[in-house]
């Protein structure tokens, strides 16, 4: 899941300017890409309105996601409810069944389509560092690699060819980076799948149970050996994404209560940033204040990003 970690930072200090731009190739003085100068523009959000990796191994990897997913929905409705005699058990587990993947479904959609912090490309240029009026002493980090300038606690992405803000890790599975605009979207995709796949498995064995004390002949519309073959499946697919995103989620957790993303973790990076409490860190990634659109992949946690920026900035 993890992409490699890129330890290049070049960086501009305050004195010597007039050679800011040096070494970083004619490419990075285009016009066309300079942004209004503002210092806030190091830290403001560029989040762009439409936002998709053109990676072959990410999308495959998006596609079998959302495959796996139809999969278990044809199993669980054709294989094990609509059979089913009892119509409550039916229509309950249909409904949790459901809600559950439609949610799993739109966190992805959402993590794979929201920009997850991209830094302006190309910002890096000779005038830009200078209209910065950079004191005696201070840094600033460019990358050499997307030509732009690195806030704090920004990364290269090789695969997204882009300087993203707070970045975890790439995901394939979400054909995307995982940043600061994005992990709470998959942070809920990872909780809803671990979710539905525990409902599949609990549904599994029921229906297991069910067919075993009554005949097998009538306990799914599809012979017995094939029924057999679907449960089996299902109950890998199942196992397997309950585990994976499990841990996920509880990895992902950690590193937002902790403020640590996964590649500080691994770089084992100082400490340079403010620390917060476990509820600050929390609200700042879902929203503030706590509600059930915490859980919901279609709000966007605007207000959590605020109040954090106020307190660093304060
Ligand atoms: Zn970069
Ligand atoms: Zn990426």
């Amino acid at each position: 899941m993890r992409s490699p970690v890129h330890r290049c930072r070049d960086t501009e200090r305050g004195r010597g300017q007039a050679g800011a731009a040096s070494g970083m190739g004619s490419n990075c003085l285009q016009p066309e890409q300079r942004i209004p100068i503002s210092k806030d523009v190091i830290t403001a959000s560029s989040a762009s309105a439409m936002w998709f990796i053109k990676d072959a191994c990410g999308i495959v990897c998006a596609v079998i996601t959302w495959l796996l997913v139809v999969y278990a929905e044809f199993v669980v409705m054709f294989v094990m409810l609509l059979p089913a005699k009892d119509l409550t058990y039916s229509i309950i587990n249909g409904i949790v069944f459901n809600f559950l993947a439609f949610l799993a479904l739109a966190s992805h959609l959402r993590a794979m389509c929201t920009d997850p912090g991209a830094v302006p490309k190309g910002n890096a240029t000779r005038e830009y560092i200078e209209s910065l009026h950079l004191k005696p002493g201070q840094v600033v980090y460019k990358c050499p690699k997307c030509c732009s300038i690195k806030p704090d606690r920004a990364h290269h992405c090789s695969v997204c060819k882009r300087c993203i803000r707070k970045m975890d890790h790439h995901c394939p599975w979400v054909n995307n980076c995982v940043g600061e605009n994005n992990q709470k979207y998959f942070v809920l995709f990872t909780m809803y799948i671990a979710l539905v796949s525990l409902h599949c498995l609990v549904m599994v064995v029921f229906h297991f149970l069910y067919c075993f004390e009554d005949d097998w002949t009538k306990c799914s519309s599809f012979s017995p050996p094939a029924t057999v073959i679907l449960l089996i499946l299902l109950c890998f697919e199942g196992l397997l994404f309950l585990i994976f995103t499990s841990v996920m989620f509880g990895t992902q957790v950690h590193s937002i209560c902790t403020d640590e993303t996964g590649i500080e973790q691994l770089k084992k990076e100082e400490r340079r940033w403010a620390k917060k409490t476990k509820w600050m860190n929390m609200r700042a990634v879902f929203g503030h204040p706590f509600s059930f659109l915490w859980f919901s992949p279609f709000s966007t946690p605007d207000q959590g990003k605020a109040e954090t920026y106020q307190e660093s900035s304060a």
